[in-house]
């Protein structure tokens, strides 16, 4: 029989974390297609093992060694579909495809939508988890339906966007204990250019590349080079981009924090809430450029936490919980953590 999925056994998990902390854990698998990730599963169901799932690790902080198999998902695939009746270019990605690289490759074939998108690290696998988002868009605007591996009732489920239960860097994978292992991301996207330029530099960025009339192309082209300019590169410092949520309050609550601090950035979000600026918040607690060992607050961000080289996950996390307090304590806000924590208890 040929091996269905690859096993490495006290794998390694420092290459494959962005922020770049040592962890190890228990077994990797890595499969490449839906065969070898149902047979991985069951290895590990065999072994005892609980299952972690990881994709690029761009939004994760492993805070220990894992007694866990770490399964990546490394099926490829990007397959052009039947024009939907809405008019709308329909495209299957598989899991394993690297993000950046599947947005580049819809706009070569003129499909547009996901241009505001670009250079956000990692795989489509993981794009439905938190419902990415940047310069604007969200990923919900452009799903058709997710498939995956339902753990629970053993086979393929094919869940509608609007089952997706998909809300800002949020979405129902994200609370479903790990259930739905995502196999595959279908997409709607548009074959007529509807540009958002109005959003953090993106304008001025075309203008200062002379493009007057832009193309979705340009769009994804000012956005990269916007994003390398301005967001660490996690080759080089370890990070996991945003590491908290701008929070979401009452709209009354809001008004009375900005009555108090007018400087404070806030914006109407859904459902009668307003959204915070929680760069702000933690810029104004006096976090910014913070640093304790190896563990630190970038220093033009205060949203992005770093690791200088050899910070532990244990340390990142401590210096995350003392900037949750003050700005608890400061402002009566709670931050939330936008990366997956992953741990074992049993080895804490
Ligand atoms: C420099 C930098 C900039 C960033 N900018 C942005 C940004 O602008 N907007 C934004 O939204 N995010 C941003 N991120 C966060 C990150 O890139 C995204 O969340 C991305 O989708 C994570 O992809 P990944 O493959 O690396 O996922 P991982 O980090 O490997 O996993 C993230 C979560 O998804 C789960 N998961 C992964 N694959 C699957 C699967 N196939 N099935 C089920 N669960 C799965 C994991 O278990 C984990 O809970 C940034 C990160 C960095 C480092």
């Amino acid at each position: 029989m040929t091996q269905r999925f690859e096993l490495i056994r006290d794998a390694d998990l420092q290459r494959l974390n962005s922020f770049g902390v040592a962890a190890r854990a228990r077994a990797l698998a890595r499969a490449d297609t839906r065969d070898g990730l149902v047979a991985a599963l069951d290895f590990a169901a065999s072994q005892g093992l609980r299952v972690e799932v990881l994709g690029g690790g761009s939004n994760v902080l492993i805070v220990n060694d894992l007694d866990a198999l770490v399964l990546q998902p490394q099926l490829r695939g990007i397959e052009w579909l039947r024009q939907g009746a809405d008019g709308r270019i329909r495209v299957r990605a598989a899991a394993g495809e690297n993000w950046h690289a599947f947005v580049g490759a819809t706009l070569a074939q003129g499909a547009c939508g996901l241009e505001n998108l670009a250079l956000i690290p990692g795989n489509v696998g993981a794009a439905p988890i938190q419902n990415i988002g940047a310069y604007g868009v969200e990923l919900e605007r452009f799903v058709a339906a997710v498939e995956a591996y339902d753990r629970v009732e053993r086979r393929f489920v094919r869940i509608e966007a609007a089952d997706c239960g998909f809300s800002y860097r949020d979405s129902r994978f994200k609370h479903d204990g790990e259930r739905h292992l995502i196999v595959a991301v279908e997409f709607a996207l548009s074959a007529s250019p509807q540009l958002l330029l109005d959003y953090a530099g993106v304008r001025e960025e075309l203008r200062s590349l002379g493009i007057a009339n832009p193309a979705p192309v340009d769009v994804y082209r000012a956005v990269s080079a916007i994003r390398q300019r301005k967001l660490p590169d996690p080759a080089r410092l370890g990070n996991a981009g945003s590491f908290f949520k701008n929070p979401l309050l009452p709209a009354d609550q809001a008004l009375r924090l900005k009555i108090g601090h007018p400087g404070l950035p806030v914006y109407p979000a859904a459902a009668g809430l307003s959204k915070l600026a929680a760069g702000w918040l933690i810029e104004h607690c006096g976090w910014k450029g913070y640093r304790d060992g190896d563990a630190a607050v970038h220093q033009q961000h205060a949203l992005v936490l770093v690791n200088h080289g050899h910070a532990s996950g244990r340390q990142i996390l401590a210096l995350a919980q003392r900037i949750q307090a003050d700005v608890q304590a400061r402002f009566g806000v709670e931050l939330e953590i936008e990366p997956r924590v992953l741990r074992s208890p049993v080895l804490q």
